[in-house]
């Protein structure tokens, strides 16, 4: 059971604000987790607004042009950028920085994930086709795509329409879609239909946040996946002198990812120690703060370039 409480202070406090209150403080409990007691405070009746307000600027950040795009460069094991995450900020007047982990879900709940979804798609897809043009090549482009996003009914013509404005077939295998396993949905069997549709686009699938979840190994059978992202609270714990548990762990997902054969990325490498250790694993493909953050386009286009014209000094 999942308890609200609400302590009346006020004796000419309204029943209708008292129940509200209590709600409040049980949805809280059940967010949490389930199975406990949240009493109504302050703190509470702020987040609770703070989500409101997110929930009511969200609406007008795509026509304020609040919303903009990072992409995090991702390496191989020679140091080497091979492709990239998106990743999405939004700067509100009102709110400064938002981050994705508080507007994703906002907008999954309210449905605004579906346009802003596609937009996502479209900005990245044109600046894989634009980077090209300026001798840029990535092997991939990996984009986070909400699983209310996967299963809209307009998504996939979405993609299919995208993909024939902007991108060519190889430039279409580039595509990555990130989804997470903790928001597969209760339709595996839909679920799976989707994705081999856009697999035929060319589309490839990776499993983000993976080993969070309740279920990653059932989910890593059944679903046609071609890369896995090992979570980065993984790879924060591997320099730990108790890291012993999560080495081993990293090293069973090693093993089975390439018995599987799939594509194995590391998230989150903040330091020398950890990208050795991946890099001994024979980790495909590496991404972090020790290498780069998430940086703006004309960033990405620098960095990149830059490496490039010293590779060609070293020839
Ligand atoms: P994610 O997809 O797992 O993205 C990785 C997160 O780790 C990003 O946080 C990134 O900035 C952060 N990160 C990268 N390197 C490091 C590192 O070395 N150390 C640490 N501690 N963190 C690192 P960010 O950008 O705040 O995004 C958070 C989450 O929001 C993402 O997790 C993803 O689930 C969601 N998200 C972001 N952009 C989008 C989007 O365009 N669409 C959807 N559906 N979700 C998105
Ligand atoms: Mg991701
Ligand atoms: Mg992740």
């Amino acid at each position: 059971a999942s308890i609200g409480v609400s302590i009346i202070s006020n004796p000419k406090m309204e029943a209708s604000s008292f129940i509200k209150e209590a709600d409040i403080a049980m949805y809280e409990a059940k967010v949490q987790g389930r199975n406990g007691i949240i009493f109504f405070n302050d703190e509470l009746a702020k987040r609770v607004e703070w989500k409101l307000e997110i929930e009511r600027l969200l609406h007008f950040s795509l026509e304020d042009n609040e919303i903009t795009l990072n992409y995090q460069p991702q390496y191989n094991s020679e140091n080497e950028i091979i492709g990239c995450e998106v990743l999405t900020r939004w700067d509100n007047e009102k709110l400064g920085d938002v981050s994705p982990t508080e507007f994703i879900p906002i907008s999954e709940k309210t449905g605004f994930i579906i346009e802003l979804g596609y937009h996502i798609l479209e900005e990245s897809f044109q600046m894989l086709n634009h980077w090209e043009e300026k001798g840029i090549y990535l092997d991939q482009m990996a984009i986070n795509i909400s699983m209310r996003q996967l299963f809209h009914h307009t998504f996939l013509y979405d993609v299919k329409e995208l993909c024939d404005k902007y991108l060519t077939k190889e430039q279409r295998s580039k595509i990555v879609f990130e989804i997470t396993e903790t928001s597969v949905a209760e339709d595996v069997k839909q679920l799976i239909i989707n994705m081999r549709i856009l697999q035929d686009y060319g589309i490839r699938f990776s499993m983000d946040d993976f080993g969070t979840g309740y279920s990653s190994l059932s989910y890593l059978r059944q679903l046609p996946i071609n890369e896995i992202k090992i979570d980065k609270s993984f790879v924060s714990e591997l320099n730990n002198t108790q890291g012993q548990e999560e080495r081993s762990f990293i090293e069973a997902i090693f093993a089975i990812a390439k018995n599987l054969r799939l594509n194995i990325v590391a998230e989150g490498i903040e330091n020398e120690e950890q990208q050795k250790f991946v890099v001994g694993q024979k980790c495909d493909i590496l991404q972090g703060h020790y290498f780069s953050q998430p940086l703006k386009d004309y960033e990405f286009e620098k960095l990149f370039l830059d490496a490039k014209q010293v590779e060609h000094k070293a020839l």
